[in-house]
């Protein structure tokens, strides 16, 4: 589709999020003619910035992203870029905002064509949502809202949030953004599951034995002990890109491709999960904290971090859909700071059968490594050259350098897909709703753990974080990634 009329309001236009992802991205959808002749964004934050000042900010921002620049189109693209000061908390801030996007609008023909990005502080969200309800920022075209994470703290914020965006949005025209479904190999696990009729058949309880994703992180808080601290591994990274992984690998197949039907199966199987009691979360998941090393600080003695904080930097745990494929299988999911290497993997482990070659026949696993490098691998066993005896050999498809070049950056996936209005790859919220009723629950078990003296459980830093042998379902099962 091309040369969608729009003008686009971006809330936080002198961010980081704006300058590294969002800039650069729309700038690449202009090369791609998704956007082109019939487009406006206006940049709003606090600072005192003027147009010019703006559209040299867009330049050096796609500069720092691009190698090859065509200057001229560069120089057109963002004579596009229109800069507003604006304290989202002002509502007459909101009458100059809503006339400047009048006229733009009128100047490039966008039809009344309006998406609003929130690309700023999370506790900003239900404002900016309240304030173009009240000042009648909508359009008279289409009208869209990105949102970025995280959408609220807890299932009654969230909820709050949810209704303060619905005063003028409804949820088709909502947006709420998850990088992680913008990654290649998250967007990669519907068609190996359901364009391969080999897993296809192979998918479901009787011959999975359990499914596990780690999401690794080899950086510790670093300055952002302060945010960190009031959220924690399970809310940051568990309950959006951990819970949406799992999603994809146990829905059931869709009627077909479009956007309706695949979150109407991901609703069906949330509907299924299994939020855990009190008991469970103490048998089932596991919290814990970094210590320091001689050049690093133990995450209690972080800047800004309280000595006694209990916040969990390394979450582990087992959770499963009571329906679904993978009814009753055992997910298994883990993620935490200053672990071993940066590492996004799922592991799908088949279950093993007493056969002619006995122990000498190994798990079949197949692996789907999301970061950091895009590649798919099923593990199989093989004969060896002398002898009878077996080998374990993996059947790999990796991208060529050529083709990873050309894997779009999340973001600008994840915009084009607002400008060609494709809520497939975005949060839901009854999906939403479902991953914060388990996080709640996680939370409120750990509340009491808390208030009975218990803490995480201390672990070395870069290596794999607390023993989690006892979240696992069989002694024999163990992760596959080590
Ligand atoms: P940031 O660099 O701190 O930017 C915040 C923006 O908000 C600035 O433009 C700031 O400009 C503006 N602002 C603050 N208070 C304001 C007010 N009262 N009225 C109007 N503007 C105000 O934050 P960020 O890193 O870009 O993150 C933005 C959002 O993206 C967050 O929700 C974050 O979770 C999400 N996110 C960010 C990244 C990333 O890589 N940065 C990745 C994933 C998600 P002024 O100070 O001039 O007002």
């Amino acid at each position: 589709m091309n040369n969608i009329p729009t003008v686009m309001i971006l809330f936080g236009g002198s961010g980081d999020l704006a300058h590294r992802k969002i800039y650069p991205a729309l700038f690449n959808l202009y090369r791609r003619n998704v956007i082109h002749d019939n487009f406006a964004v206006i940049g709003t934050a606090r600072r005192p910035w003027s147009h010019e000042y703006l559209r040299e900010q867009v330049a050096q921002a796609v500069h720092e992203s691009w190698e090859e620049v065509d200057e001229a189109q560069l120089t057109e693209f963002a004579s596009h870029f229109y800069y507003q000061s604006h304290d989202v908390t002002n509502v007459e801030h909101y009458v100059t905002l809503k006339q400047l996007a009048q006229e733009l609008d009128e100047r490039y023909e966008c039809g009344g064509n309006r998406i609003f990005y929130m690309a700023m502080a999370p506790s900003f969200f239900g404002t900016i949502a309240e304030h173009i309800a009240d000042q009648h920022l909508t359009g008279t075209g289409f009208n869209r809202l990105v949102v970025e994470k995280p959408f609220g703290t807890d299932l009654a914020s969230a909820e709050v949030l949810n209704q303060q965006i619905r005063n003028s949005f409804a949820e088709d025209q909502v947006f709420r953004i998850d990088h992680y479904l913008g990654k290649e190999m998250v967007q990669n696990i519907l068609p190996l599951r359901f364009g391969n009729s080999l897993f296809k058949r192979i998918w479901n309880a009787d011959a999975v034995k359990n499914v596990q994703v780690t999401l690794a992180e080899r950086l510790g808080v670093e300055a952002r002990g302060d945010y960190y601290n009031n959220s924690g591994a399970l809310r940051d990274m568990v309950q959006n890109h951990i819970m949406q992984i799992i999603t994809l690998l146990a829905m059931p197949e869709p009627k077909d491709l479009s956007d309706k039907a695949i979150h109407a199966a991901k609703e069906d199987l949330l509907a299924s999960l299994v939020i855990p009691d009190e008991k469970a979360v103490s048998e089932n998941i596991i919290r814990g904290q970094y210590l320091g090393t001689e050049t690093t600080f133990e995450y209690v003695k972080e800047p800004n971090v309280a000595e006694d904080s209990k916040t969990e930097t390394y979450v582990a745990g087992r959770l499963e859909f009571s329906k679904g494929p993978l009814a009753g299988v055992p997910v298994y999911f883990r993620t935490g700071k200053e672990m071993r290497e940066k590492k996004t993997r799922v592991d799908v482990v088949f279950k093993d059968e007493a056969g002619l070659y006995g122990d000498k026949a190994k798990t079949n696993v197949l692996t789907i490594e999301i970061d950091p490098v895009n590649q798919v691998y099923f593990r199989l066993n093989g004969k060896i050259v002398a002898g009878g005896d077996l080998r374990l050999e993996r059947f790999r498809y990796r991208y060529s350098e050529d083709e990873q070049a050309e894997v779009p950056d999340g973001y600008e996936r994840l915009i084009h897909d607002v400008f060609v209005n494709d809520s497939t790859n975005f949060t839901k919220w009854e999906e939403l709703k479902q991953y914060w009723r388990f996080v709640d629950a996680v939370e409120a078990a750990w509340q009491k753990q808390n208030a009975a003296g218990e803490k995480p459980v201390k672990y070395r830093p870069y290596g794999m974080g607390p023993d989690t042998s006892k979240i696992l379902a069989d002694p024999e099962d163990g992760w596959i990634y080590k």
